[in-house]
């Protein structure tokens, strides 16, 4: 079975402490490669590597590391079905899901921020009769990337290029969970002439290698995706030594449908911003708020669509859903259903796990669910589930729906259906989340600024606000 490794200072290594974990297929349950369990040793190994790459890497010409990045891109985009396979195969999503969504992404995020710090410019402040300031934006050192399972090179992708384009030398560390497509990445960005140590691949659990690098003096900037609760250690461990942070956390986000919207387009946008990737989003809507007046016209409609929705192994083309990450998680989701209805709803459909055929008996399958009749400030409505589990209620006027939709502790993003073009405003200008999505869902321009508010976050990627995250300003006064 194979062994996966990690890629530091340009070439594939056990990990020092000569222990591997386990890598299970989502799809049947069943142990199908082995990672290395990093530690610090491996860090440490890491970190001299990228300090030795820094004055090369940071001092080369934007053009040259632009050029490097453009070659990166190029190269996932001729690997495309290996990566797509590895991608489905390590997350259990289906093949179609990867081979459209995930790896295209990860070849533009490459792309993007390859050509996006050619235009990077910085600012210059005139003060007449006394002087000029200039602002230098210079990389900050060594910087490290730790990303989660369930869009795994799409969000390790997202951080590591705006990374490397600033100049920085990375360490990055993939979810344990889904390795793989991370593992080929060292390849690729070899074949890419990146130098030797300014990428730098760690696999591994959180608390272990994760821990270590979030903790390495000479690790300068932590830019982190995964759970709340996990964040808030980060922040915690990180910030008193005056790191640079930032953090994309969970959501619990909202959709909300008013009667005006264009009935058709919204339905079928909700089912997939409801179940996409088996709602392991973190922009997937769970919670419907719906205007009461099409209420039971909605849940008729949704219900009947969402039936109509096929589970199976990752690899049918006829799959709407595959199998979530982890038998783990499979069973947080379930333990969801079985909160909600011990707090009263009623299941409209799905519910339960699916068992498929061999070889995919013990693959992690649930059929899509929703649920009705619960209070927007029971847990089921108020907790992350990450799964393929929706909520729906009616609501009676924009106030009410604002206040629910408000009322978790989590605020990423918000999505609007409605015609009229001033609640529109109104409430995308209301809604506590850092993303609005109006009458449409996952739209994503990759100069905008992505991330959440309140317990979704601190901080702010793509775009220019990742190339400012990842260089320190030094603002210099020249006296006329
Ligand atoms: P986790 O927080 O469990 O893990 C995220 C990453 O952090 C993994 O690589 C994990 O490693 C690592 N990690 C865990 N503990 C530590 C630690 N102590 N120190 C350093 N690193 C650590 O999240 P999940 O992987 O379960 O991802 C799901 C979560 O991610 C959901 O809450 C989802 O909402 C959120 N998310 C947010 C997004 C956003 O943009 N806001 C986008 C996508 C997901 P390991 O896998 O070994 O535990």
């Amino acid at each position: 079975m194979k062994k996966l490794q990690n890629y530091i200072d340009g070439k594939y290594q056990d990990p020092l402490c000569g222990q591997f974990i386990d890598n299970i297929e989502p799809a049947t349950g069943k142990v199908y490669s082995y990672i290395p369990d990093s530690d610090e040793q491996d860090v440490e190994v890491a970190v001299n590597a990228a300090e030795k790459a820094f004055p090369i890497w940071s001092k080369m010409s934007t053009e040259e590391r632009s050029q490097i990045l453009v070659r990166l891109s190029e190269g996932i985009q001729n690997r495309m079905d290996e990566f797509v396979q590895a991608e489905s195969r390590d997350n259990g999503k289906p093949v179609t899901l990867a081979a459209h969504v995930d790896i295209p992404r990860a070849v533009s995020n490459f792309h993007f921020f390859a050509t996006a710090i050619t235009h990077f410019s910085s600012e210059s402040h005139y003060m007449e009769g006394l002087g000029l300031n200039y602002t230098l934006r210079k990389p900050i050192g060594i910087v490290g990337c730790i990303s989660p399972w369930n869009l795994p090179l799409y969000l390790f992708s997202w951080k590591i290029a705006p990374a490397l384009a600033a100049g920085n030398c990375v360490i990055a560390k993939p979810s344990e969970i889904t390795p793989y497509t991370a593992y080929l990445l060292g390849e690729v960005a070899k074949e890419a002439g990146l130098p030797d140590g300014v990428l730098n691949i760690l696999h591994g659990l959180g608390h272990r290698v994760g821990d270590a690098i979030i903790k390495h003096p000479k690790i300068k900037a932590i830019s982190f995706t995964g759970g709340t609760k996990t964040g808030e250690y980060i922040a915690r461990t990180a910030a008193p030594m005056f790191k640079k942070l930032s953090l994309e956390l969970g959501g619990k986000n909202p959709v909300i449908i008013f009667a005006d919207c264009d009935f058709d387009e919204m339905l079928s946008t909700t089912i997939r911003s409801s179940f996409a990737n088996q709602g392991q989003i973190c922009l997937c809507g769970s919670r419907i708020l719906v205007e009461r007046s099409i209420y039971d016209k909605f849940k008729e409609a949704f219900v009947s669509k969402v039936e109509k929705s096929v589970v199976s192994y990752p690899s049918d083309p006829k799959a709407n859903l595959g199998a979530v990450v982890s038998e783990p998680h499979m069973e947080k989701i379930l333990s969801y259903i079985e909160l909600a209805k011990e707090e009263g709803g009623t299941i409209l459909t799905g519910g339960e796990r699916v068992i498929l055929d061999a070889p995919y008996q013990d693959g992690y399958y649930i059929r899509p669910t929703v649920i009705e009749g619960l209070a927007y400030n029971c847990r089921t409505n108020q907790e992350e589930i990450f799964g393929p589990v929706v909520t729906i209620a009616p609501f009676d006027t924009e106030e009410e729906a604002l206040m629910m939709a408000n009322s978790t502790q989590y605020g990423l993003q918000t999505t609007l259906w409605t015609s009229d073009l001033k609640r529109a405003h109104r409430v995308a200008d209301e809604a506590q989340s850092g993303i609005v999505w109006i009458n449409s869902w996952l739209v994503r321009d990759l100069r905008t600024p992505f991330g959440g508010v309140k317990a979704s976050g601190v901080g702010r990627e793509g775009g220019l606000e990742a190339l400012r995250f990842f260089t320190e300003a030094k603002n210099v006064f020249v006296k006329y």
